[in-house]
């Protein structure tokens, strides 16, 4: 198993894909986690290309996997799920979208396969920032906890976690980062500034960099985002081009260093769930289940 970069863009790199079943088998056994992104395939401007929300995730979860290691937790990646939901570029080419009860029961489906192969935590990730996505994301991790005996969780920052109306105490989160509000300032929210940074740290060759170093910042605000956030059309009329925030300020260097912390705080969350395992819920036998402390 390599914690490398993957070369060409291959999201199976460095994943569980790249294993045997007897390597897999013992890593569970061994007390392996796992580690999954959910990403989804969408537009992201005219830079950069519709799978930015797997790309980034995976890289990030292979420099999660090796900061683990180090703090001696054995971590497995699961090949990245990436049909996810689209609200806000919903109305642009290449921007594809599952209803999320669907995407919802996939997640416990193969979560309770993951259960079942033995593997007691799993770490799921977001790599898309729509706000229904990530709803379902949880809701999938939830129905997940209520229905197999893995601590399975959604490693997120409170500032994700709060934007979409959860309890910061919910057992079902993993939060990682600091608290804080957004810088005041131009949004820079979906393919800008800091997206663009992270796709030229991880994978530059995928980045269309005669385009973006050409474009205008979107100069977008608070009220804008607000109404962008509607989606579909709405959306597209607030960014035409389909990126808010300003990718010809983004460098290599910002998205390495962005790349590492958001892994080094992630790693730190994992490391410190596990050493301190949180309630559990067994799986549901009726109506009100009653927690259990593990
Ligand atoms: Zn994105």
């Amino acid at each position: 198993m390599t914690s490398g970069e993957a070369k060409g863009g291959d999201v199976f790199a460095g994943t569980l894909a790249e294993l045997t079943w007897y390597e897999v088998d013992h890593a569970a056994r061994s007390g392996a986690v796992l580690l999954w992104a959910f990403g989804v395939i969408e537009q992201h401007g005219p830079h950069l290309p519709t799978g930015t929300d797997v790309y980034v995730p995976s890289a990030r979860l292979r420099a999660v996997q090796a900061l683990l290691a180090e703090r001696g937790v054995q971590a497995l990646i699961m090949p990245p799920y990436y049909w996810g939901v689209n609200v806000v570029s919903g109305s642009f080419p290449a921007s594809y979208s599952v209803r999320p009860e669907l995407m919802r029961e996939v997640m416990v489906d193969l979560l309770a396969g993951m259960a079942r192969d033995g593997f007691r935590h799993v770490f799921c990730f977001s790599g898309h920032g729509d706000a229904l996505h990530n709803r379902t994301i949880h809701d999938g991790v939830r129905a997940a906890r209520d229905r197999t005996p893995a601590d399975t969780s959604f490693v997120t920052e409170p500032a994700l976690a709060r934007r979409i109306g959860l309890d910061l105490d919910d057992p079902s989160l993993t939060l990682y980062g600091p608290d804080e509000p957004p810088p005041p300032g131009p949004a820079d929210v979906h393919a800008g500034r800091w997206e663009t940074s992270l796709m030229m740290h991880s994978h530059p060759e995928l980045v269309r960099e005669e385009v973006r170093a050409r474009l205008e910042p979107s100069g977008l605000g608070a009220s804008d985002l607000a109404i962008w956030r509607q989606g579909f059309d709405a959306a597209r009329r607030v960014t035409p081009d389909g990126y808010f925030g300003d990718p010809a300020a983004a460098g290599a260097g910002e998205g390495h260093r962005l790349h590492a912390l958001a892994a080094e705080q992630a790693a730190d969350a994992i490391a410190l769930r596990l050493r301190r395992p949180p309630r559990l819920r067994p799986p549901a036998q009726t109506a009100h289940p009653s927690r259990t402390e593990e």
